[in-house]
């Protein structure tokens, strides 16, 4: 098979998704007052209603159809005032009722949008840059090639999830060739909400960019966990190609198993491949159901498609239609929260974080939720409450320090605290196979640490020690810098006569500096901070060592 680089040369991939989530932030189902809860015991959260036992009715959940409606709004969509439920026919043993209740033409929200920015090494597989690319609209001034796009949403209708089937003695957990199967209950009647995007993404990176952007706005909307190995977001991708210019749409597969932000791009691309070779060959594609096996890197054929009609659709006889008011809708309204598109305007324009910080940290509502939290320990009072008392530099004690006129605002602080968290933090965080709700580090550790490395209390370098043990032990920075002796040593004197003992240990490298070789700095500057026993200023140490060098 060719590369998809080569493949998108020639040909157009078109791509939409369909996305379930389980409103997992609910405490009940659907239609009955059944307890949603993951790795329950089997069977313990099951009555007559999500059996669907004769005689019992179903009653909804206002609390779900409020969720349905917060992600319409967080997604552009129109609210549909009336919409109503359906009867999706068919037999399958993990849906005793033999029916599942999901919605017919009209959902509660229609037609929403999602635009994209797609940045970096991921723009790259995007080779024809026209189409639904949005005019002109500039993006990073470091990086040309970034584009945005916008993705039309369909539709997000509500249903409910079906029961969870574990085959045993089979291979991988699949039914073929096991020797029974058993049967979980729990899950069936759990809200469920299904968005479906138009064919708008084009690569299998927008595809996955537009994945991890929902699952944020979710996230942030507190209506799901969106775990993808929990199963509770879960992603079918649908895929055509059609040839450069073309503008009608080909025929398309769905791919199924892409419990993973990786597996989705890794799948649709292989898909992309496939059909490519397929079409190059004469034949044709056909429609089906394909399995991603991430292990063999393949898709797999599982069953050609069924049509609306296999299902014998019908209205849903005991749930009377919806008649959503306006002050539902606006009091719903009422409880969105600030989302990511508006958070990153924010970081640029009050907190002054370059762009791809501000992408960084709004594309992450944990990552979001813990800078804002460390801005707001450095404008209140908590942070200066809880800095110890201490000789620290110079005679200044932290508490001083931190009530000087000239040290940086909060806001100024914004930038440092950026840094910290998507270089330091995060790659302790990975290092650790943590995640920052896992670790012990507090917002107003952060705050107190990028106060200490931008008052150069200690260095950068020594920052990093201070976050790992802060976040290994939940000290805080001053006190494990005061207990280990880590200041920086910011004393001119000290700083003049370790570098003049440096230089005078090596009169030959002076000599070859004097004489045209400044690369050398570098090793001048590392010799005095390893003297200095790496708690030397650097910017210090730097300075005295051209000012020696150069007389
Ligand atoms: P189906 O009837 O097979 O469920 P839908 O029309 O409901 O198909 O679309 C399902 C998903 O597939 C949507 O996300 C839609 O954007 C996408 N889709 C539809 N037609 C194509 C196509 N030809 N190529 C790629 N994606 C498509
Ligand atoms: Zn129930
Ligand atoms: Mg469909």
């Amino acid at each position: 098979m060719r590369s998809l680089e080569a493949v998108l040369q020639d040909w157009e991939a078109v791509i939409g998704l369909e996305v379930h989530t389980e409103l997992t932030a609910l405490k009940t189902k659907m239609f009955c007052s059944c307890k949603i809860e993951f790795g329950a015991e089997p069977n313990t959260h099951v009555c007559p209603v999500c059996l669907g036992l004769p005689g019992a009715l179903p009653a909804p959940n206002k609390a779900a159809i409020e969720s349905i409606v917060l992600a319409g709004l967080a997604t552009g969509c129109e609210i549909e005032k009336r919409s109503m439920f359906y009867r999706k026919n068919y037999f399958y043993p993990d849906m005793s009722k033999n029916f599942q209740t999901t919605q017919g033409p009209v959902a509660f929200c229609m037609r929403g949008s999602i635009d994209l920015e797609v940045t970096g090494l991921a723009a790259k597989e995007r080779s024809d840059l026209s189409g639904t690319i949005l005019p002109s609209v500039p993006l990073s001034t470091s990086t040309p090639d970034a584009y945005l796009t916008r993705i039309g949403i369909t539709r997000i209708h509500m249903e409910e999830d079906a029961g969870k089937m574990i085959h045993v003695g089979g291979v991988d957990g699949r039914i073929t060739g096991a020797d029974y199967s058993l049967l979980d209950y729990n899950r069936c009647g759990t809200p469920l909400i299904e968005l479906v995007t138009e064919p708008d993404l084009r690569t299998p990176e927008e595809a996955r960019l537009f994945l991890q952007k929902l699952r944020q706005i979710y996230l942030t909307l507190d209506i799901s966990d969106c775990s993808m190995e929990e199963g509770s977001l879960r992603c079918d991708g649908n895929v055509s190609l059609r040839r450069r210019g073309e503008t009608t749409l080909g025929t398309k597969t769905e791919l199924k198993n892409m419990n993973s932000f990786k597996n989705l791009h890794d799948g649709l691309a292989y898909e992309i491949c496939r059909q490519a070779e397929v079409l190059e060959s004469g034949a044709t594609v056909l429609q089906e159901t394909r399995h991603w096996e991430p292990a063999s890197k393949r898709t797999v054929s599982m069953r050609v498609k069924e049509t609306a009609d296999d299902y014998r659709l019908f209205p849903e006889p005991d749930l009377a239609p919806y008649d959503l008011t306006d002050e539902f809708i606006e009091a719903v309204r009422t409880r969105l929260p600030e989302l990511p598109d508006a958070k990153k305007q924010r970081f640029i324009e009050r907190h002054g974080l370059p762009y791809a910080d501000a992408i960084t940290i709004s594309a992450d509502v944990e990552l979001a939720r813990f800078f804002d939290a460390t801005l707001r320990e450095l404008s209140g009072d908590a942070a200066e409450g809880e800095l110890p008392e201490g000789e620290l530099s110079e005679g200044a004690t932290l508490r001083e320090l931190s009530e000087d006129a000239t040290r940086p605002p909060a806001l100024a602080l914004a930038r440092p605290v950026a840094n910290l968290l998507i270089n330091d933090v995060t790659a302790w965080l990975n290092a650790n196979s943590l995640t920052l709700a896992q670790s012990k580090l507090t917002p107003a550790q952060l705050a107190q640490l990028a106060q200490l490395v931008t008052n150069e209390i200690i260095s950068s370098k020594q920052g990093k020690e201070v976050l790992a043990l802060a976040a290994e032990t939940g000290e805080a920075p001053a006190q494990i810098i005061e207990q280990r002796g880590m200041k920086q040593v910011s004393d001119t004197g000290i700083i003049e006569t370790i570098v003049d003992t440096v230089l005078a240990t090596h009169p030959q490298k002076v000599e070859e500096y004097r004489n045209g070789k400044t690369g050398l700095l570098g090793f001048f500057v590392g010799q005095a901070m390893q003297a200095s026993k790496g708690q030397g200023n650097p910017k210090l140490i730097n300075e005295v060592i051209l000012s020696r060098l150069e007389k």
